[in-house]
């Protein structure tokens, strides 16, 4: 997929979520968090993400907190945990 941001066109691997299968979008992130665009699965009824909310301590019950699976380009697309709010 091509991701275009601030005028910059950037060329994503496409990849689907190894949890349920849909097709992970491109995500830009805060400049604070040190990455630039990630591939995340943004699937509510993702598996990876339904079990993360169970993990997290002081949840609260109207914010859908949770990890949503995510893949990094700037490392190799490496999977990581994006810890989300409210989405
Ligand atoms: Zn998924």
């Amino acid at each position: 997929m091509i991701f275009k941001y601030a005028g910059i066109e950037t060329e994503l691997e496409d990849h689907d979520c190894p949890h349920c299968g849909k097709p992970m979008e491109a995500w830009l992130a805060p400049p604070d968090s040190g990455w630039s665009v990630v591939l995340v699965c943004f699937n509510n009824q993702c598996p990876h993400y339904k079990d993360s909310d169970q993990d997290i301590i002081n949840k609260r019950d109207d914010c859908s907190l949770g990890c949503r699976y995510a893949l990094n380009p700037d490392n190799g697309y490496k999977p990581f945990n994006l810890v989300a709010m409210c989405f």
